[in-house]
């Protein structure tokens, strides 16, 4: 059993790189770091990622950007400029929304395989501690309800999410082969379904479309009868996850998310009554190997940790449906 979680009070003096840091969930991390005191560098290539979720903190003077595709680009030259080490790495540049899946394989195949590579090549020089952002798809369509992370998985290799479901799990194994063999410090979490600000109002996820459908009076349009499941986590709740599980000491993967556990009918049936909308319900057909039921056991992270998930669905929905709203007006 690992020790207690003992998150630090302060980061100052402490410089901690995210990689895909102009993304959905590592831009409110690179937020919880600066308000730590730590120095905050982001990566980003802006395939997925947006300006706009960084622009606030442009001006903050422990904040640096760097626009670069990070398994094309040589990070020495652009990191040179920066004195002292880096003490913490987060290994979050991959696009997660199915739709990228069919768009842009190859380029979520290459961050997961050489960008990784990269960034624990970099944490092993740095003598960083590095965490790799994988995923609930590395159990693929499970046959264990709820999963928990001694799960192996059911993934179809040549499916059409297999560029993510696999690349993540090549992911996980070059992290763990980095700690194994050159003893770097590693942590893994397993990301479940997130939502909140800053998700792109088209990036084609459940909740995105669910609300931005609902605010326009438009039908919601839920895939095959909707009896599958998702459990939803609000960003703030899973980035307070993944800073615990960084700062725990242990190596192997942990899942994270919350385990409100929906099924996508009632999930557009919650969506239109908090936001008030008249909208309708209408079935589309269902994306090969959607995955049935999805519901983390996050018990290994809360043994260890006072982790628990805090912001309600009905409260987290309304604070990304005002977030599009706000983004429709400009
Ligand atoms: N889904 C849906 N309507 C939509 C978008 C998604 O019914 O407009 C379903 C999708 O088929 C899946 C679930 O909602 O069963 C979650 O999909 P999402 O793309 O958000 O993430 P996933 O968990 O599949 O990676």
């Amino acid at each position: 059993m690992s020790a207690k979680v003992v998150l630090p009070v302060t980061m100052k003096g402490k410089t901690v790189l995210v990689a895909g840091g102009a993304g959905f969930v590592p831009s409110h991390l690179v937020e919880l770091y600066l308000e730590l005191g730590a120095r905050v560098i982001a990566v980003d290539n802006f395939i997925t990622g947006s300006p706009a979720n960084i622009e606030h903190l442009k001006s903050h003077d422990h904040f640096k950007f760097i626009e670069a595709n990070i398994y094309e680009v040589d990070l020495e030259k652009p990191l040179s400029s920066i004195d002292g080490k880096i003490d913490y790495i987060f290994s979050m540049a991959s696009p997660a929304s199915p739709i990228d899946f069919s768009k842009i394989p190859l380029e979520i195949m290459r961050v997961n395989s050489e960008g990784t590579l990269k960034m624990l090549e970099l944490a092993h020089k740095h003598g960083a501690r590095f965490l790799e952002a994988s995923t609930s798809e590395v159990y693929g369509d499970p046959e264990v309800h709820p999963q928990e992370e001694s799960y192996v998985g059911h993934v179809n290799p040549i499916g059409p999410r297999s560029c993510y479901d696999e690349s993540k799990r090549f992911a996980e194994a070059l992290t763990m082969s980095y700690h194994r063999k050159y003893g770097v410090d590693t942590r893994i979490v397993r990301i479940f379904n997130t939502y909140g600000p800053r998700m792109r109002p088209d990036d084609g996820r459940v909740i995105p479309n669910f609300i931005n459908q609902a605010l326009k009076g438009e039908d919601l349009t839920v895939y095959g009868d909707g009896s599958q499941t998702r459990s939803f986590c609000f960003v703030t709740d899973l980035v307070n996850a993944i800073h615990n599980v960084m700062f725990s000491n242990d190596t192997t993967p942990f899942n994270i998310g919350n385990p409100d556990e929906y099924s996508i009918r009632a999930c557009a049936e919650e969506i239109i009554k908090v936001l008030g909308s008249r909208s309708k319900i209408i079935e589309n057909p269902l994306p090969k190997d959607d995955p049935k039921r999805r519901r983390p056991n996050i018990g290994k992270l809360q043994a260890i940790s006072n982790y628990r998930p805090v912001v309600t669905f009905e409260d987290g929905i309304k604070r990304t449906a005002e977030f599009f709203r706000k983004k429709s007006c400009h």
